[in-house]
């Protein structure tokens, strides 16, 4: 390198040359000064260097490992994030698969209910031929129907059996169905001072027919009709044969103690209204009411009741209809 009086030309500074300061410096002077320009130099680049070699390496080191740590913290934090968030879907899976497999067993369950109910209904449905297959022979006995309806046009089965249950004064029998209901019935009846008669209750066809002959041949004898006219007249109270409820062993007719008559004045008795009152409570109907003579084909009897069970006893009786109506035969 060579040196000139007019500075360094290397320098481009101006001020450091002295040129524009327009001091003057001797050799020695510049020699110096430029051995202390070079150590500034240098000196400045090494301390900057190391310091930011420090600084890179420390910085670097620092914040690679703070960095580190950081990361290592960061990618604690992340992984335990991502962890817990994971157990948190997890947890979130699990509670929709328990609440749908929750909603699988409920819907499940209301169509095994809803399938068992039409099951259920099917069978019942199918009930009627089973349970009539069932009333063959002696069984009939402990199923007998309380609802059977014979009236003119329904005859009463052929092979129909009823148990008979007779009563303590030893002429009347009633079926053993209604005997207990039918005891229960005037036993109430009678604490309040009323006085009943069962004035007849069970007939068989037998005894059935010598009725209405009977009648027939009175009509015949007093009144002068034919048989046909004498039949059309007592059929309106007294069935053939195979056709009257009293047959069944469900059929009474009830009198008063003090008025055993079996006509219109019957009604005006304590013991007929009492019974036309209570009678349902027990599973009995007036069987044969005023103003129902053309549905059931028999003149008002105030005294005939017929035991029907006491579920539809009650409804005929709210409702003012008959056996035929309930039934839906009219
Ligand atoms: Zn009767």
């Amino acid at each position: 390198m060579e040196y000139s009086d007019k500075g360094y030309p290397g320098n481009t500074c101006a001020k450091e040359r002295g040129e524009s300061s327009g001091i003057r410096y001797s050799r020695d002077e510049q020699v110096q000064m430029r051995a202390e320009r070079i150590c500034r130099s240098i000196q400045p680049e090494r301390a900057r260097g190391s310091y930011a070699g420090r600084t890179a390496a420390g910085d670097g080191e620092a914040r690679g490992s703070y960095a580190g740590r950081t990361a290592v913290g960061d990618g604690e934090a992340r992984r335990q994030r991502r962890e817990q968030e994971e157990r948190h879907e997890r947890r979130q899976k699990r509670q929709c698969m328990v609440l749908a497999v929750l909603a699988l067993v409920l819907v499940g369950a209301l169509a095994l209910r809803a399938f068992l109910a039409r099951n259920v209904a099917a069978t019942s449905g199918q009930a009627s031929p089973l349970g009539e297959l069932l009333l063959v022979g002696d069984l009939k006995l402990a199923r007998q129907d309380p609802l059977i309806l014979v009236n003119k046009e329904h005859a009463l089965p052929e092979d129909y059996k009823v148990e008979l249950h007779w009563l303590k004064n030893g002429r009347n029998a009633v079926s053993e169905l209604m005997y207990e209901s039918l005891h229960r019935m005037l036993t109430d009846g009678s604490t309040d001072g009323r006085q009943f008669v069962v004035a007849s209750g069970y007939r068989d066809t037998e005894k059935q027919q010598r009725l209405l002959d009977e009648d027939i041949a009175a009509d015949m004898e007093q009144e002068g009709m034919t048989w046909q006219e004498a039949y059309d007249k007592e059929t309106r109270e007294t069935m053939p044969p195979g056709h009257s409820e009293h047959e069944t062993g469900l059929a009474v007719d009830l009198v008063s103690l003090d008025y055993q008559v079996l006509d219109e004045a019957q009604e005006q008795t304590r013991e007929n209204q009492w019974l036309r009152e209570n009678c349902s409570k027990y599973g009995f109907i007036l069987r044969y009411p005023r103003g129902k003579e053309e549905i059931t084909g028999v003149d008002y009897e105030s005294w005939h009741f017929r035991y029907v069970g006491e579920e539809a006893a009650q409804e005929i009786t709210e409702r003012g209809i008959t056996l035929e109506e309930y039934l839906g035969e009219q």
